[in-house]
């Protein structure tokens, strides 16, 4: 097998940046307080970054990639210095193909005119920000580690930011309430966001979050608040022209975000750093899946010597591509997925499909979820992943489709 025939397109290359200024109460991403490493880790840790994105890149042959995201944790903690010799190697990984799109997150703590200034030179395209809400109170509740006015002079500062714009807010914060959240979307928009991000908060276990949970001294909005939160999302989104194309991700026409949506649709990824993920698309279907390790020093010594390896065997992979496609609005491209697995989805799911027909649409390449079915995709998913139990039972997913 011929690193053409695994990865015959440019796959995307994804940087997971563990440092954060603090620790957020909520947080169950892997990232550490950058006052809690030693003091030379962060630039030791750069360059282990970059040397194991060039050895994947060597293994499978990739010589240029079609996008680059640069998240963690908050790249942008590493300060403006770090910063830049970090995005310079980025930049050279792409063995002068430049990316199609190149986003760099950030949160309020590190956003500063210097910084901007080291994502613009490099050549950086799309700046993600962390805002979350505009709720003192709530933003504190959640143990936001960076508070209002933070985040509003970061939202002041993006808004002189040249390319495109996401931001990120948070739903079912604790005390949160629809104003805040349209004031929010409206505060987004006024900053020239063309992308939003906007996800439920979910306890995590071991997190501080879930301490306050258990013990009441925080409480979440109750049911019947979140539908409130998420009808005033659907209304300020919609008004501010903003298109819902994912369960969580709102832009205008033509903003959407190319890198993640590559994952959606089963592409190829390569993932460096603390607790990434690789995940290369195999020529029988299945997927192969590298997790980095999350110790620091381990990753630091020899990444590769500790990174886990996994094949997704195809029927599992099929069922992934199903859940991750029926999460946007464009759906599943029906000829690619027949091509992969030896099945159309139309076949493979249509005792499925048939039961769920209101709520599906004919996509631009296949079967898509309405607006409605990405409000409730799990008992969806639950009855495609039934069918295909059912129908791969103790057999390989291919060769074996319908003729
Ligand atoms: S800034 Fe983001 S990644 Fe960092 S601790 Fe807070 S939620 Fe986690």
């Amino acid at each position: 097998m011929n690193s053409a025939e695994i990865l015959p397109d440019l796959p995307g290359l994804y940087v997971h940046v563990p440092y954060c200024a603090g620790k957020c109460g909520y947080c169950s991403f892997h990232s550490r307080p950058l006052k809690a490493c030693p003091d030379n880790e962060p630039e030791r840790m750069t360059a282990a970054l970059l040397d194991r994105a060039r050895d994947l890149a060597d293994r499978f042959g990739v010589s240029g990639f079609a996008t680059a995201y640069v998240g963690g944790g908050t790249p942008t903690a590493l300060g403006p210095d770090a910063l830049g010799t970090l995005l310079e190697g980025i930049a050279g990984l792409g063995g002068g193909t430049p990316f199609r799109e190149w986003t760099v997150e950030a949160n309020p703590e590190s956003l500063t005119a210097e910084t901007l200034r080291v994502l613009r030179d490099a050549g950086v395209d799309r700046l993600s920000l962390g805002f979350q809400s505009g709720q003192a109170e709530v933003l504190r509740a959640a143990g936001r580690s960076a508070g209002t006015s933070e985040g509003m002079s970061a939202l002041e500062l993006a808004s002189s930011w040249r390319g495109r714009l996401s931001v990120d807010l948070m739903i079912g914060l604790p005390g949160q309430d629809p104003e805040g959240v349209r004031t929010d979307i409206g505060r987004a928009a006024a900053a020239g966001a063309e992308h939003l991000s906007i996800y439920e908060l979910t306890v995590e276990e071991g997190t501080p979050l879930e301490t306050a949970v258990e013990s009441g001294t925080v409480r979440l909005p109750p049911e019947a608040m979140e539908a409130e939160l998420w009808s005033a999302v659907a209304e300020t989104c919609a008004s501010a022209g903003y298109r819902r194309y994912e369960v969580s991700n709102w832009a205008r026409p033509g903003a959407e975000c190319l890198h993640n949506r590559n994952y959606w649709r089963g592409g190829a990824w390569i993932g460096t750093g603390p607790s990434a993920v690789s995940s290369i698309p195999l020529p029988d279907g299945g997927t192969l899946r590298i997790q980095e390790t999350r110790d620091h020093e381990d990753f630091l010594s020899d990444a590769g010597a500790f990174a886990r390896e996994e094949i997704v065997p195809p029927a599992t992979a099929a069922f992934e591509a199903v859940m991750t496609g029926f999460r946007t609005r464009e759906g599943l491209d029906s000829e690619a997925f027949r091509a992969r697995f030896g099945w159309a989805p139309e076949d493979l799911l249509r005792g499925s499909f048939s039961k769920w027909k209101s709520l599906l649409e004919k996509g631009p390449r296949g079967p898509a979820p309405s607006d409605r079915l990405l409000d409730i995709l799990n008992p969806f998913l639950l009855d495609c992943m039934a069918e295909m139990e059912g129908r791969f039972e103790g057999r390989a997913l291919r060769p074996g489709g319908p003729a």
